[in-house]
Parts: C-alpha cells; structure tokens; sequence
C-alpha cells in the first residue's frame, strides 16, 4: 500500500491558475499511488490577516476586525466564483464559508469584552486556524467536481497537541490514535482527504495551532501516523535554494540534502520549511520532496537518508536575525539567558535559542536567535523590550543590546573535510567576526557578523558555495 502526503502551500492554493495546478498534480499522482492524504495551508496572507485581526479585537477595535473579515470573505467568495463548481457545490461551500465566518466573528467579540491585559492565547487560535479550514473546504469541493472522492478535514480532532498555544507541539502517540480511528477509515473507502494543517488542540479539546508555518509540520505528523512513504511539499520555489533567492537572484536549486542538512537550514532561518517537521521524518526515514507547483516537472530537492560523501562541496548558507549582547565584564550568563527567554516568550511565543556565548577575563558576550516565524518586527519589538528588562534589573550587570545577523553554513560532516572551515573563514576577510559556532549536529557553522556586514559575507559565502560546486 503505497501512500503519499503532499502539502500544497499559501501560494499554491491563493489563486485560480495555483488552484487549476493542484488540480492537475493530484489527478495526475493518483495514478502513481494507492492513497493520497493532502494537506494545505491558508490562502497567501490569510493567516497574517487573522493573526492582526485577533490583536484589533483584543484591544475593542471592533471596525478594525470586521473589516478584515469582510476583506477575507470577499477574498475567498471572489475565488470561488472563479472556480469550475456546480451550482450546488459553489453554494454549500459559499454557505461554509459563511458559517466558519460568522463563528469566528462571535470568537472576537468574546476577544473584545476580555480585557487587553489579560492574555487569551487559546481563543487566539481558534480563530488563526480558520484560514486553514476555508481552504481545505475549497480544495476538496474542487477535487469532488472532478469526481475525485474528497472530503475536508479539520485537524482540531485529530492532531492532539500540547498547551503551548501559538506553537504547540504534536503528541504523536496521541494523534496516532484519533487518526487511526477517525481518518484511516476514509483512506479504506478510496476517499482523498484534505486536511487543514497548522491546527490542533489539547487533549481536553482547546484549540491550538504549530507556529508560522506550521502545516509542515502537519503533513510530517500525518506521513508518521500512517506510514507515508514519502511527503512532498508544494510552494512556489524550485526546491531548496543555496541560499535566499529573494536575497540573491542567481541562487541555485540543492538537488539532494541529508535530513541534518536541511533541519539545520529551516532552524537558520531558511523559509522553505518549518524546522520542527523533519525530526519526525527522520526517525522514520521518510523522504521529502520539496517542489513547484507551477513547476511539476521539475525534480525539486529530495531530502533523504544519505550517507556521508568526503566529496561534496558545501551546501548552503543562511542568514537570520539575532540580538548580541555584551557586557564589559564576566561572570553567570544564567540570568541574562532566563531575561532574553521571558521577553521572547512574551512577544513570539518562541523559546529563547542561545546561539552562541562566550566570555573573556574582562568581557561576555550572549548571541540568540530571532526566529523568522516571529514576523518582520519582532527584532526591534524586542529588543526594546529588552532594553527596558535591562534598565529594571540592574544586578544583572551592564548589558547593551545589538542586532547581529548569524550567517550558517551547511553541510553534513563540516568539520570533517580538511579546509573546508578554514577557506569559509578566509573568504570572510575583512570582516569582523563577533562569534563561531560549530552545530553538534557537525551540519553546519555559524557565524555571528554585525547587521551591516550580513548581506556581504552571506554573497561571499554563496560565491564560495558555487565556485566549490
Ligand atoms: N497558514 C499558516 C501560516 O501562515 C501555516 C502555514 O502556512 O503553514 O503560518
Ligand atoms: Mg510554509
């Protein structure tokens, strides 16, 4: 029994033309396997719509909120309009639509007569995940109309999580179970389901969603409960870049990566993949495919099982935001590492990650990550908020805040290949270096640069990468 998981992203599933795509990819994979389980994303900008209007509600905005419900409803009912549906079709999903619409705006109102300060994650993601359940209803009552049999799925019953809402993380024996029970019953009776990713909920029925990206990670959590032999994961990209190709056009497509290769890209902030979806793949050896939706033929990146080739040049590089500090003065980096925690909780709901610390006789120095998924302000958000803690707690010591960009490069087995770290060091002359940092994982390097020098040591790092290929 051969069964494959493919997740269809914003991109892939935001317009007429993406949408025909999807269509064509399914009808034509049908063929090529005895069961297929789709997952998708919400519409492109959905999710940050929801994610603004929950905040408006919070704070009483009730013009604001109504009005980016009314956008989305007008999003969604202009592309069904668009889509071959029956009549009959075209009005059940119409009145769907409506229904989780209406329901979520009863969600915000509940949002707004709670007071702003005190906090409401889990009725936040109530409401974030319903990009995911319009989407879903679209896809299949499109796969229906081409008498594919389909049906939509919403993963708040099945993928049981814990209670970290905003960027909960799967219990797999749990799901396991709720799918075995509620889902593989459809696969035996030949029916395609599309499933929204991104949304779970506690085992007590509170719904959470996985963090940014997250529908990822939901097509690895359903390839491991039913024994996927392989997940594909549809975007708008060729595969996995070199690098950041809205960064540097000339990057290229990696066509094979190792699985430490590529958790090592998403935690460095490549955009392509959430970072917690591979561990699972891993442990099970199912390959990932990443691929285009617009272009199918193209192999795209596998992401497989590999083993290690002394003859592989380097892989990729990345770049993320991270916040530096120093302090003119050493001693416990404990308390500094719980303040940078408490304040990153507060604003992005992520852990703090310490990239790298490292002291002198006279000075510290404490670099951590800024997670891509927190969004394009969360860098300055916290660092003031940072700043402030500081000023608060003076027996921490004299910190000073700073942005810093950490440029990772990738391969498996870095440190084994002679010359390898010392030429990317080299390439780097001239630029100052404010720490380095080998991954245990021995995938990757990292180099913690000031902000301004980030955009020239990532080129010439890239440069290395492909005059190395
Ligand atoms: N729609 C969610 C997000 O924008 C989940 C996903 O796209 O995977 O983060
Ligand atoms: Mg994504």
């Amino acid at each position: 029994m051969r069964t494959l998981v493919m997740k269809f992203g914003g991109s892939s599933v935001g317009t007429k033309t993406a949408l025909t795509q999807v269509l064509s990819i399914v009808l034509s994979e049908r063929e090529q396997w005895d069961r297929i389980i789709l997952v998708v994303s919400a519409l492109d900008g959905v999710t940050d719509a929801l994610i603004e209007a929950a905040h408006l509600a919070h704070l009483g905005n009730q013009r604001g909120y109504r009005r980016i419900v009314a956008n989305l409803r007008t999003r969604h009912m202009a592309l069904i309009e668009e889509l071959p549906l029956s009549p009959t079709e075209r009005a059940a999903l119409q009145a769907d639509i409506d229904r989780l619409l209406f329901d979520m705006l009863d969600i915000y109102e509940v949002m707004s007569n709670t007071p702003a300060e005190t906090p409401i994650p889990h009725l936040v993601d109530s409401t974030i995940g319903v990009g995911e359940k319009l989407a879903a209803r679209l896809v299949a009552a499109l796969l229906r109309q081409k008498d594919i049999r389909s049906v939509a799925l919403d993963t708040g019953d099945l993928v049981i999580t814990d209670e970290v809402f905003g960027n909960a993380m799967p219990n797999l024996e749990l799901t396991r179970e709720r799918i075995e029970k509620n889902l593989l019953p459809s696969l035996e009776r030949d029916i395609m389901p599309v499933v929204t990713g991104f949304i779970g909920s506690t085992p007590s029925g509170k719904p959470t969603t996985l963090g940014r990206g997250g529908s990822d990670y939901t097509a690895s959590v359903f390839a491991v409960c039913v024994n996927a032999d392989e997940v594909w994961i549809w975007s708008g990209v060729d595969g996995m870049m070199t690098t950041d190709p809205r960064e540097v056009p000339h990057a290229r497509v990696i066509p094979k990566l190792s699985y430490g290769e590529v958790a090592e890209m998403a935690y460095f902030g490549a955009r392509v993949l959430h970072a917690r979806m591979i561990g699972p793949l891993r442990e099970r050896h199912i390959p990932l495919r990443i691929k285009n939706v617009f272009k199918p033929q193209l192999p795209g990146t596998l992401i497989h099982d590999s083993r290690p080739d002394p003859t592989q040049s380097l892989k990729a590089v990345t770049s993320i935001a991270g916040l530096g500090l120093s302090a003119p003065h050493n001693g416990p980096l404990g308390p500094i590492s719980t303040l940078v925690d408490q304040t990153l909780f507060a604003t992005t709901h992520n852990r703090a990650d310490v990239m790298i610390a490292s002291q002198s006789a006279t000075h510290s120095f404490a670099c951590f990550l800024v997670p891509t998924s927190a969004g394009p302000d969360a860098l300055h958000t916290i660092r003031t908020e940072l700043e402030d803690s500081l000023q608060d707690n003076p027996e921490i010591g004299r910190w000073t805040v700073k942005p810093v960009s950490i440029i990772t490069v990738i391969r498996d087995h870095i440190d084994e290949t002679s010359g390898l770290t010392a030429g990317i060091i080299q390439a780097l002359n001239g630029i100052r270096i404010l720490g380095l940092s080998q991954a245990p994982s021995r995938c990757s390097l990292s180099i913690v640069v000031e902000a301004e020098n980030s955009e020239r040591a990532l080129l010439t790092i890239h440069d290395l990468i492909l005059s190395s290929a």
